[in-house]
């Protein structure tokens, strides 16, 4: 059977050999839907791919994609690509980045850890002289009108009034890390990636004048 490389959509791993073991060709085409297996943890994916001449995919013995008789047309589902919110400080995008990366990986502890560090690091941007728990300082965010009532009424997900020494011994799940990166990437946005925008935008309507 034919395989191919390619980062796992199921278990994230990077450039990960995937085997053939089931084809059906489309009527009236040359054209086979070819199903395919992760190596690591047998998750599937789906190829069609076009035979020129030989062996279809599932007959080939080696690296489809090298052999120019087989021609892959499409396939699905593709490995999910994190989007990191635009204009963030290097170093927030740095941490955002790592909890996005955690977070695929499995490693719930360290993407909510990951995602409360950019949290913190951007409310201390945004609001240098701020103090308190990281919660208090979101409400006096929206205080201040810097975020909306939503945003702030979100802000419960971060639960750390008094109670992080209790919640950092119970290893955090996976809706946990998830509800955590998204509120991050919420904060993220309407914090430094709007106002951007907002500010590009004017930039452009300056020069038009
Ligand atoms: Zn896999």
């Amino acid at each position: 059977m034919g395989q191919i490389k390619r980062d796992c959509p199921h278990c994230n791993t990077q450039n990960t050999a995937f085997h053939a073991f089931g084809e059906h060709k489309k009527i009236n085409t040359q054209i086979y839907t070819t199903a395919f297996y992760c190596s690591g943890c047998y998750g599937g994916i789906i190829a069609e791919i076009k035979l020129v001449a030989g062996h279809t995919a599932l007959q080939y013995k080696g690296e489809i994609e090298v052999n120019p008789n087989l021609k892959m047309i499409r396939e699905y589902p593709k490995p999910s690509k994190s989007v990191i919110p635009k204009s963030l400080p290097g170093n927030i995008n740095k941490f955002y980045s790592q909890a996005t990366d955690s977070l695929k990986a499995g490693n719930y502890d360290a993407s909510s850890m990951m995602s409360r560090k950019s949290l913190e690091v951007a409310v201390k941007t945004l609001s240098p002289k701020s103090s308190g728990s990281l919660y208090k300082i979101i409400e006096s965010l929206a205080k201040q009108n810097m975020i909306t009532p939503d945003i702030k009424d979100w802000a419960h997900i971060i639960r750390d009034d008094g109670n992080i020494a209790a919640h950092e011994e119970e290893p955090v799940n996976r809706e946990h890390a998830e509800e955590l990166l998204s509120f991050a990437e919420m904060f993220l946005m309407y914090t430094f990636t709007m106002p951007a925008m907002v500010k590009d935008k004017r930039h452009d309507d300056d020069t038009k004048a």
